[in-house]
């Protein structure tokens, strides 16, 4: 029974998140029961009126109630002395009825209807407060009746029925029974109205935090690229107003994706992480540091008046990025390329603003790194026409503008032709022919050398096909694989597929490739080139002397063939002596004890074919022999039979 009344008496107190809306609701509770005080007012004036002719005593009784309600009204709405009063005022409209000769029914109707439109005020003392006014009004009344009071010599109950004690108190009864339920009702009408709140507080708070995350990068905590956009109006306004200039840096770690691939993901998240930190400790406190990728990073450097302001923040940055990192156990160095363009000197837009930074950090990148540029309009000349040539390039990639030519290799002994290196040439339909070395270094910065790649993997092959249709069936045909090939494409997987498709003898193809692919990551590359290997594909290594591998390594690689550099080659002279201490002697010298072979690149002229075969090389590539020449050209000089 104590639990039942407890639970049915104990109210949630009402959190401060809700207290606003609650007292909105009052308010406009406050407004509602104004109105239905007029409305009874009417009532008790106009329709109680008819059937007896009490016009005066309803607009009356009415007036008393209704006019210091809404007289109070702009003072104390809200307020919870108001909504008691109004409790009062309700109640006390039974009585003006009862005189009315609505008799003890009807009457005992608009109790219970008030009462429960006061449940709106969703406040159980508002009930208390008109329950006490009814039951103390039957008291008065009752007393009044008992010991017929008169006012001005007139009995107060001129209307009245009569009330007896005994409907008092069942009166009474019935009011508290109503009482508890309505509260009971107003009780669980709070706990939602709290709970709805709550869970209204709790959808702003998401989405203050979805704002947050939205707006930073979740590794870092930095800013990202979205908030820079937002912020960056800002910026441009103060500069504007200041006249002040500002800085976009666009700051890309050097080397980081070696970070990642050897010492894993949480090696270089954690690194990310220090390089935010060491990037604010060096800036002011007022400018950006965003992430806006993998690696890069922009600031915002405001507030100079002069460029050269900002170069000693700039080269201290390049200083502190460089200082020894320890993340893991590991002691880390990195560095870092910067491009910087600056407002309004450069442009006025972020936009552009940040596409100069870019231009000019690769600038730094391609200078060598670890440095800093400023953007300049001459260089943006020159990105202009990279930018249309990658455009061309990928047309050019469509309208089969790519060709393979064939350069062949000659056996120094039978002077035969043993195979040929595939070189691309773009068939420009405007330029005419245009040399790999104009567009390999962009495809490869690009990326586009993967097509490229895949395509000389396919026509190559192809080609070897027709070669051994036409007889020519013991050539080995050598193709150039690129760095960015090597690290990230299928290169096992293509060159697979490419010598099932053409059902060639992989032994008839061969991939060249650079020391510099082979030393960068040289546990990966060393797994690749077995896999390779054990297809049966033969393996170069192009350029050989101009790269910095050691013996060592030559021994532990399945190198099967070295190609001398032409630039080794052009050393050989007529005067027989001076080629003695040649590094095509050594060259030569080491792949024999190696048991690799050699072929020697560039070869123009009799003096040095003559001075190879002296020195037993095994095979010769150059001009001397061929140029590198269409397909149906290297045919007929096969036919030739030379
Ligand atoms: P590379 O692999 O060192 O190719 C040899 C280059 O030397 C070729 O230039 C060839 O035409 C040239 N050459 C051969 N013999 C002589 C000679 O006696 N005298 C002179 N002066 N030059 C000679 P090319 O075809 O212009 O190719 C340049 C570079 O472009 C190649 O150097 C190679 O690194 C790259 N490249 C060519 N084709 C491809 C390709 O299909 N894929 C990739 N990734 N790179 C390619
Ligand atoms: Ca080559
Ligand atoms: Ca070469």
């Amino acid at each position: 029974m104590f639990k039942i009344l407890n639970h049915l008496l104990t109210y949630p107190t009402i959190p401060n998140f809700a207290k606003g809306s609650f007292e909105k609701l009052y308010v406009q509770s406050d407004k509602v029961m104004i109105l239905l005080l007029i409305l009874q007012w009417a009532l008790s004036t106009f329709v109680t009126s008819i059937a007896y002719d009490t016009y005066f005593y309803g607009f009356f009784s009415g007036a008393i109630i209704v006019l210091p309600i809404i007289f109070l009204y702009p003072y104390l709405k809200g307020d919870k002395f108001f909504r008691y009063f109004i409790a009062m005022a309700m109640m006390l409209f039974s009585v003006v009825f009862i005189q009315q000769y609505l008799g003890r029914i009807e009457m005992h109707f608009h109790i219970f209807i008030v009462m429960a439109i006061l449940t709106f005020y969703k406040d159980a003392v508002v009930l208390v407060i008109a329950a006490a006014t009814t039951l103390l009004h039957h008291i008065v009344f009752n007393y009044l009746q008992l010991y017929e009071v008169s006012l001005f010599d007139m009995p107060v109950m001129v209307f009245n029925y009569g009330c007896g004690f005994d409907i008092v108190v069942l009166h009474a009864i019935f009011v508290i029974i109503e009482l508890l339920v309505l509260a009971y009702f107003v009780k669980l009408q709070i706990e939602h109205f709290v709970d709805l709140n709550g869970a209204k507080d709790e959808v702003s708070s998401l989405n203050e935090n979805l704002e947050h995350t939205s707006l930073h990068d979740n590794l870092t905590g930095l800013p990202n690229r979205r908030f820079l956009n937002q912020e960056t109006s800002f910026i441009i306004s103060n500069a504007q107003k200041n006249d002040k200039k500002f800085a976009t840096v666009f700051l890309d770690l050097d080397h980081f994706k070696n970070i990642n691939d050897t010492l894993g993901h949480d090696v270089g998240d954690a690194l990310l992480q220090t390089i935010g930190i060491i990037i604010k400790n060096n800036v002011a406190k007022n400018d950006i540091v965003a992430r806006i990728g993998g690696d890069e990073f922009i600031l915002i450097l405001s507030d100079f008046s002069n460029t050269y302001e900002i170069i000693p923040i700039i080269e201290n940055l390049l200083q502190e990025l460089k200082k020894e990192i320890f993340i893991k156990g590991y002691t880390l160095r990195v560095s870092a390329s910067l491009g910087i363009s600056i407002y309004p000197d450069d442009a006025t837009e972020i936009k552009s603003l940040m596409k100069y930074a870019d231009m000019a950090m690769y600038k730094t990148k391609a200078e060598g790194r670890d440095n800093y540029n400023f953007f300049t309009q001459t260089h943006n000349a020159k990105i202009h026409t990279e930018v249309e040539m990658v455009n061309d390039m990928q047309r050019a990639f469509y309208d089969n503008e790519f060709k393979l030519y064939y350069q062949a290799k000659v056996d120094v002994k039978t002077q035969k032709i043993i195979g040929a290196e595939a070189l691309i040439r773009w068939d420009h339909h405007k330029k005419g022919l245009i040399s790999p070395i104009h567009f390999i270094p962009l495809a490869e910065n690009t990326g586009f050398i993967l097509n490229i790649g895949k395509l000389v993997i396919t026509e190559s092959t192809q080609a070897i096909k027709r070669f051994n249709d036409l007889g020519f069936n013991d050539l080995t045909i050598s193709i150039n694989v690129s760095t960015r090939q090597f690290q990230n494409s299928n290169l096992y997987g293509d060159l697979q597929e490419a010598i099932q498709e053409s059902k060639i003898n992989p032994k008839q193809l061969a991939i060249e490739i650079t020391e510099s692919i082979m030393m960068r990551h040289i546990d990966s590359a060393l797994i690749m080139l077995k896999k390779l290997k054990e297809l049966g594909v033969s393996i170069y290594l192009d350029d050989f002397g101009t790269g910095y591998s050691s013996l060592s390594y030559l021994k532990k690689f399945p190198i099967n063939t070295l190609k001398i550099d032409k630039s080794f080659v052009d050393d050989i002279q007529d005067d027989e002596k001076k080629n003695d201490s040649l590094l095509v002697n050594t060259i030569l010298a080491m792949g024999k004890s190696l048991g690799i072979k050699v072929i020697a690149e560039g070869v123009e002229n009799k003096t040095q074919f003559e001075f190879l075969k002296s020195r037993d090389c095994d095979t010769i590539q150059g001009y001397y022999f061929s140029k590198p020449i269409p397909e149906k050209e290297f045919i007929a000089l096969l036919a030739k039979g030379v």
